[in-house]
């Protein structure tokens, strides 16, 4: 590992019956042993807390550990991630073994890091239906509306007779008829992901007891069941894992784009998750598991493309990441991960990607190199901060997974048909926490101040604390764009008697009808200003102008009688603009080429695949590009000059 570069290991994340081979008996040797050759080696290591896989003996003695399907039946062991995340059991567990271990190597010189668990809600396990969520579900309720009344009015349950005489009536929101009330599965999203920042909260609040080791955890790409701001608030930093071919292959994207990035994984994509991951706590961050081969877990599993792996690593750093580590070094010879390639072969012959993490590691070494991760990353000096900004939030991923309304409106999808355009524009992105955004002196806070550009792309939940944020940013010289279906619901998951809401003002329009879409179905809208028509498909907001609006755009479809689709309102140098539709990629690029062109923002057109990442022109293309007299050959990374 030394020779290859390698400066970090991660152990343990699974090791819990290793370690703890009977109730109570601990076997450390080799545990003890590993750390030390890691050590004096050289490396720093990352230790796992082992609690996402519970030993089979445990589970025998606490079967009310284990977590209840939707289905209401018991998902039992022989896997991985079989807990409930609330199981009283469960935590008293927890805080024996994490302790146990905080205890054994707190101290140890060779110890850099704490990962949290492993991957938390993997496999949806964040939400559980166990009688422990249920009853301690009614409490939260309690806890967040006081009286059933209050209850009541949030959810509108006199709808379809669902009134509740006291919070101890109300269910879990499954195993109903059809659909069960949107706001009630609104609630219990948040109820299951406080269950996992809480759990979180107490392996961290244990180890910092017995360690001044920084604490972390890897969570998944672009995963949406528990709120990862509120997770990342709570640690030193915050890790994903890196699988740009698995995630592709999963991806609703069409089968030409698949094929396009067989073999690359789709760089936007990727990078839609360094910006999002780096974002959360505005720091660089971690990528704790990175692939060096193919995957075991996707559909179809294709091998990367030669040179892929480095591509992947640069534009990691490049974006801001300080730790780049893969998963795994060596493929394991049995069980459930016996597919998933390691820098090592099966028989510990170096695979392809290990030649290249060698390669990689040698570049980012050189002293011309060393910074690498600062040519992007939005900490520091402000100049080198992008300009442009998204806002991001779970509660309107949970509202917009709820009640989807047309089968292709997903809210990833909506953040890349910002971001993949501007990315392609070659603009920089921030991607800035909702909840934390233009908030002053608190915890967390995060000023928009910084920025020319703030785009919300699908921010459906909008209460009067947030609107006053972006009120107050655009009133202060900011520029604020309203992707579709903002501000359609209160927080409680109602509808707002207009969209978008408090903000209908600040645009100068309101939302009069909506259309969803099937995704085969395209339309178009036409620009005021040049005539430009740009198409969208699956969402449309049609809007009407008040008072000191101005459209900038009007709907073709004649059933949409002449709504506007695109609309501005002036606020001294500031401006706020709510576009309606669902713009294809090529349309957005158009539509913000303009904007940016008047705010002065450099754009200008790189072709598909081939991406500026801070410092470097990464190719994921087949194909050579020249670009500022710069040949970037195929599959190959050179220095931006
Ligand atoms: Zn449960």
């Amino acid at each position: 590992m030394r020779e290859l570069g390698i400066t970090r290991v991660r152990i343990g994340e699974f090791a819990w019956s290793k370690i703890e081979p009977d109730p109570g008996r601990f076997d450390w040797a080799w545990l003890d042993e590993a750390m030390d050759v890691l050590h004096e080696a050289g490396l720093g290591i990352i230790l796992g807390t082992p609690t996402a896989t519970p030993p089979k003996w445990l589970i025998d003695q606490n079967p009310s550990i284990l977590p209840v399907g939707r289905d209401g039946r018991v998902r039992g062991f022989g896997s991985r991630r079989h807990y409930c995340f609330r199981s009283p059991a469960y935590l008293r567990e927890t805080e024996r073994i994490v302790t146990a271990l905080a205890e054994r190597y707190g101290s140890h010189p060779g110890l850099v890091a704490w990962q949290t668990d492993n991957e938390y809600g993997c496999h949806d396990t964040t939400r559980c239906w166990c009688d422990t969520c249920r009853s301690e579900f009614r409490t939260w309720l309690k806890d967040r509306y006081e009286t059933v009344d209050a209850l009541n009015d949030a959810w509108w349950t006199t709808f379809w007779s669902q009134t509740y005489r006291t919070f101890g009536e109300v269910e879990l929101p499954e195993q109903a008829v059809t659909e069960t009330n949107p706001s009630h599965q609104l609630d219990y999203r948040r109820f299951a992901s406080d269950g996992v920042v809480a759990y979180n909260a107490l392996q961290v609040r244990i180890l910092k007891a017995h360690s001044d080791a920084p604490v972390v955890h890897n969570s998944m790409m672009l995963f949406g069941d528990y709120d990862h701001v509120d997770l990342a608030d709570d640690l030193d930093a915050i890790a994903f894992d890196n699988y740009p071919i698995g995630q592709l292959e999963e991806s609703p994207f069409s089968l030409d784009v698949k094929e396009q990035f067989l073999r690359t994984g789709h760089p936007d994509l990727v990078t839609l998750s360094h910006d999002l991951y780096r974002g959360l706590k505005d720091q660089p961050h971690w990528i704790m598991e990175q692939q060096p081969g193919q995957v075991n877990w996707a559909p179809n599993n294709a091998l990367p493309a030669a040179g892929a792996v480095r591509l992947w690593t640069l534009q990691g750093f490049a974006h801001g990441a300080e730790m780049v580590s893969w998963f795994r070094y060596r493929a394991a010879v049995g069980a459930q991960e016996t597919n998933h390639a390691g820098l090592l072969r099966h028989d510990g012959t170096p695979d392809v990607a290990y030649h290249e993490a060698k390669r990689v590691a040698g570049e980012l070494a050189a002293p011309e190199h060393r910074d690498v991760h600062t040519a992007i990353r939005s900490t520091g000096d402000a100049t080198d901060r992008p300009r442009v900004a998204l806002l991001v939030d779970f509660e309107d991923l949970w509202a917009t997974d709820i009640q989807p309304h047309a089968s292709a409106f997903n809210y990833w999808g909506q953040l890349f048909g910002f971001y993949a355009p501007l990315r392609g524009l070659d603009v920089p992105v921030d991607l800035v926490p909702k909840k934390h955004a233009g908030r002053e002196d608190e915890p967390h806070a995060r000023s928009l101040e910084p920025y020319d550009l703030v785009i919300a792309p699908a921010m459906q939940l909008v209460d009067e604390d947030v609107a006053q944020r972006l009120d107050r940013y655009v009133k202060a010289g900011g520029r604020l764009l309203l992707g579709p279906r903002s501000g359609a619901r209160t927080v409680t998951g109602r509808a707002q008697e207009a969209a978008p809401g408090p903000l209908r003002d600040l645009v100068g329009a309101r939302v009069t009808r909506v259309d969803g879409l099937r995704p085969d179905v395209q339309r178009s809208i036409t620009m005021l200003n040049g005539n430009e028509s740009l198409t969208y498909r699956v969402w449309a907001d049609l809007l009407e102008v008040e008072g000191d609006g101005v459209a900038l755009a009007h709907y073709d479809d004649p059933a949409y009688q002449g709504a506007t689709a695109y609309v501005k309102r002036s606020h001294g140098s500031g401006e706020a603009r709510m576009l309606g539709a669902s713009l294809e990629l090529e349309a957005m690029t158009t539509l913000l080429e303009a904007w940016l062109g008047e705010l002065g923002i450099p754009t200008r057109r790189l072709p598909d695949g081939l991406r500026r990442s801070g410092a470097w022109w990464l190719n994921f293309t087949s194909e050579a590009h020249t670009i500022d007299g710069v040949t970037i050959p195929a599959l190959e990374a050179v220095p931006v000059s």
